[in-house]
């Protein structure tokens, strides 16, 4: 079967166009990605925060950090030769685990993180010592231009770029294959994967790259084990724990002893029983139709538009009503809450690359202001 078909709608034109266009011109164009767009639509002062201005929040969210280190195991395991000794490939991912995690023994989080993933990764090469797709490739770059669905020409400031985390054959049709941490695997998780929008619309773009038909994406989740190593007690918590239980004791004895901290092995093999319980792992394939690409489009399209007048004006409006969307503060709240405080701003943030996901580094010791 010939997978190479030419996708059919209306941004063919503007695609053959941008095939012809010189690096320079390319690099004069503005990169978007579907989460700087997303920013932008949530909250247009968040945007100016985050891509503007390239501040982060100094303790990045712990949960978007263990995702980043997952996905980072899984392109080093789908990127391996085919004829690579696996226990070599095991065994180079488990290093690359240890290696990111350099003070886990001094910090917590690093601790917490690097159990994680090591738990995680090897759990997922047990559940899935096989796939019933062949990999095509991993984390597939595309840099594409962003149409006007009326007119079919190409913007002439941005231009969209993202990655997929990987393109694969399934069946004789190309799927994207998404990896995705869940903090639960539930039914409301499955419910709301067919509104992602950003994998959808990274398809079409992929698709559009590559010169080949995407038929759909797979959704590769893996649930993020809740269980904490046991941090056992201080002399003085335990001696306060047993005067509490001698007060309570009608013999006036007690046979409590104080709480060691578990392990590492002990936690390992904890976390191991975990991911084999049902429900740490689950596929989904879901197919997309037609009319939900031009949809996005025109979606896309128009917050570029509003993106160029707010660019113009200057105007980066707040939308207090996302401030604590996920029921937690956003993280630029400090910011808004301190009417933009510079002390703030120098004590809470620092200047990252705008899209990290693409590979980009940001100066070192750049300035906040
Ligand atoms: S705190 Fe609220 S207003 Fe400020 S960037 Fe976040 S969502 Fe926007």
């Amino acid at each position: 079967m010939d997978q190479s078909k030419e996708p059919d709608t209306l941004t063919h034109s503007a695609m053959k166009a941008f095939r012809t266009l010189t690096s320079c011109a390319l690099k004069a164009l503005l990169t978007l990605t579907y989460s700087a767009l997303k920013a932008f639509r949530n909250c247009r002062r968040m945007y100016d925060l985050r891509y503007n201005r390239g501040l982060v929040p100094l303790d990045d969210d712990d949960s978007l950090a263990l995702g980043a280190m997952f996905h980072a195991c899984l392109e080093r395991w789908y990127k391996r030769a085919a004829d690579a000794p696996l226990d070599q490939v095991v065994a180079e991912i488990l290093d690359f685990i240890d290696g990111s995690y350099p003070d886990r023994l001094t910090d917590d989080r690093q601790r917490k993180n690097w159990h994680l993933a090591r738990a995680m990764f090897l759990a997922y090469i047990k559940k899935y010592p096989s796939e019933d797709f062949n990999i095509v490739a991993v984390e597939q770059e595309f840099n594409v231009p962003i149409v006007n669905p009326d007119t079919d020409c190409a913007s002439r400031t941005f231009i969209m770029r993202g990655k997929a985390d990987a393109v694969v054959v399934k069946d004789g049709q190309y799927f994207i294959l998404e990896h995705k941490t869940a903090s639960a695997i539930d039914g409301g998780y499955i419910e709301r994967l067919p509104m992602d929008f950003q994998v959808t619309l990274y398809s079409d773009y992929i698709g559009r790259d590559m010169n080949i038909k995407v038929a759909g994406v797979i959704y590769n989740v893996v649930a993020k084990a809740q269980i904490k190593q046991g941090k056992g007690e201080t002399e003085e918590e335990f001696e306060d724990r047993k005067a509490a239980l001698l007060a309570k004791s009608k013999t006036g004895k007690t046979t409590a002893s104080r709480k060691m901290a578990e392990s590492d092995e002990d936690f390992q093999e904890r976390l191991a029983a975990k991911y084999r319980e049902d429900g740490m792992f689950h596929r989904e394939l879901l197919y997309f139709y037609a009319d939900q690409f031009a949809a996005l489009h025109s979606e896309v399209w128009e917050l570029t538009q509003q993106l160029l007048l707010a660019r113009r004006t200057g105007r980066w409006y707040q939308n207090p009503d996302f401030c604590f969307h996920f029921n937690r503060p956003c993280a630029y709240f400090p910011i808004c809450r301190s009417g933009e405080n510079p002390n703030v701003i120098e004590n809470l943030f620092r200047v990252a690359p705008q899209h990290p996901e693409l590979g980009e580094t940001a100066p070192a010791d750049a300035p906040v202001f």
